[in-house]
């Protein structure tokens, strides 16, 4: 009787769709990037490069447990929509911020931060960055003890 009642309700979440779409990706993982500004694996996928109208890049990152980013500012700031996962954002000097799926975070210009995975899980984000200003200033690699602990 139980595993009739499982099957209709499986039958009827896939039915309305909801069991199926929820965790499945928007936008393709893209590249895997090399592991120049950053730890772990990180998959990163320009979905609209700046242009004369549109002066800012859109792209998806993508982060296996435990990958983050060095150090680094925007010229022009950055925001970082997050589509899936948990996740770290600290700005230099303040305490380390975990993201959740459905946040939005705004990093001002010139800003030292850096963003990445928890330990535990993987997150994605859009990332919206104005190019006018210049690109994207990388600095040194996170130490275990910034990744992992609560503040610098
Ligand atoms: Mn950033």
């Amino acid at each position: 009787m139980k595993k009739i009642l499982y099957l209709t309700t499986v039958f009827f979440a896939a039915l309305s769709g909801q069991a199926v779409a929820q965790d499945a990706p928007i936008f393709p993982k893209g590249e895997k990037a090399p592991n120049v500004n950053h730890v772990g694996n990180v998959w990163l996928h320009e979905l609209s490069e700046p242009d004369s109208t549109f002066n800012y890049g859109t792209s998806v990152a993508t982060f296996d447990p435990g990958a983050r980013l060095n150090w680094h500012t925007h010229p022009g700031g950055q925001i970082l929509l997050i589509l899936a996962g948990t996740g770290y954002y600290q700005e230099k000097g303040k305490p380390k911020q975990t993201v959740r799926k459905g946040e939005v975070v705004k990093c001002a210009p010139g800003v030292v931060h850096w963003h990445g995975a928890t330990p535990e899980s993987g997150v994605t984000y859009l990332s919206t960055t104005p190019a006018q200003n210049g690109k994207t200033i990388w600095m040194e690699k996170l130490t275990e003890q910034e990744y992992l602990g609560g503040k610098k």
